[in-house]
């Protein structure tokens, strides 16, 4: 999307299944990944898309804006009881992505 914005309603955030815990970055994914191959499925599937391979989603202070991010990556610092994320924008990047494997949290932080 222009500005490579998410148009996602909510993003969920998980642990790669295969790893358990994160300790990078690279461990984590976006499971509202969706391979997108033209406007029409970005509209239609409301679930991440993104043309440049990068997705940004930022909230206002104490209050989430759409999307809401839904996160079960509790070795992040940024990790909140509740699955929150309490970091000012998050960085969801998967430069040639066909599957939310190939997708990760940049923002991620190890505790
Ligand atoms: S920054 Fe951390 S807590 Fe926030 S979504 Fe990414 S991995 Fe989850």
């Amino acid at each position: 999307m222009p500005g490579d914005q998410c148009m996602a309603a909510k993003i969920a955030i998980y642990n790669d299944e295969r790893g358990g815990a994160s300790r990078s970055s690279a461990d984590t994914q976006c499971k509202s990944f969706y391979a997108g191959k033209g406007v029409g499925d970005y509209i239609g599937a409301l679930h991440n898309a993104n043309v440049g391979g990068t997705v940004k989603a930022a909230f206002v202070a104490g209050t989430q804006i759409t999307p809401s991010v839904e996160c079960y990556v509790d070795s992040c610092q940024y990790w909140e009881k509740g699955n929150y994320c309490h970091a000012s924008s998050i960085e969801v990047k998967g430069p040639h992505a066909a599957k939310t494997i190939d997708t990760d949290c940049q923002t991620f932080k190890a505790r």
